[in-house]
């Protein structure tokens, strides 16, 4: 839907991925522009926002975290529901990180339950690429592409959050394509 001139649009994304991948300093790298090293799990999922502007039109992105509770418990309905994106964070250095992409895509279609599963729309992120300049990373860019080409073509970013590397760019597309899902 059209969004009036003058309101803005507000976009709901998720982000979800094994504890440990960055999905936390991803958001403040993007939101707050720091990368903080360590953050403290708190109870409850929480979001943050961001403003931006694309194409004229005024979008507010709500970017919602997972409090820790990734590790062991089911994040509850208010997590997934009317999510418009969802994005998804490996790291590149942890084979376990990518193995359970799978998981959390199909833990996520089953919680939120979109209107057509098939054609919604995911964003992969492959985290932490900074770490040893890259000697140490067990996924390379093919398997994380096939893997994004198997699933209806799932844009895909290689980010540092330390770095702050890509991560503007990934989000930028997250937006743009929450913002498709409108
Ligand atoms: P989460 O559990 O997915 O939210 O992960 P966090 O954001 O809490 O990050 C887990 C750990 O990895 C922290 O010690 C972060 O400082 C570190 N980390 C996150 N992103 C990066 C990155 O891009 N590069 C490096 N070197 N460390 C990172
Ligand atoms: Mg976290």
């Amino acid at each position: 839907m059209d969004v009036p001139a003058g309101k803005r649009a507000l976009l709901k994304v998720i982000v979800l991925g094994d504890s440990g991948v960055g999905k936390t300093s991803l958001m403040n790298q993007y939101v707050y522009n720091k990368f903080i090293g360590q953050y403290k799990a708190t109870i409850g999922a929480d979001f943050v926002t961001k403003e931006l502007q694309i194409d004229n039109k005024q979008v507010t992105l709500q970017i919602w975290d997972t409090a820790g509770q990734e590790r062991f418990q089911s994040l509850g309905a208010a997590f997934y529901r009317g999510a418009e994106c969802c994005v998804l964070v490996y790291d590149v250095n942890v084979l376990k990180s990518f193995e359970t992409l799978n998981t959390w895509r199909e833990e996520f279609l089953k919680q939120a339950d979109p209107a057509a599963p098939d054609e919604f729309p995911f964003v992969l992120l492959g985290n932490k690429i900074d770490i040893d300049g890259g000697n140490s990373r067990v996924v390379s860019e093919k398997q994380a592409k096939d893997w994004c080409a198997s699933r209806g073509n799932i844009p895909y970013f290689e980010t540092s959050a330390k770095e702050g590397y890509n991560v503007g760019e990934a989000f930028l597309c997250v937006a743009r394509t929450a913002l498709t899902n409108e």
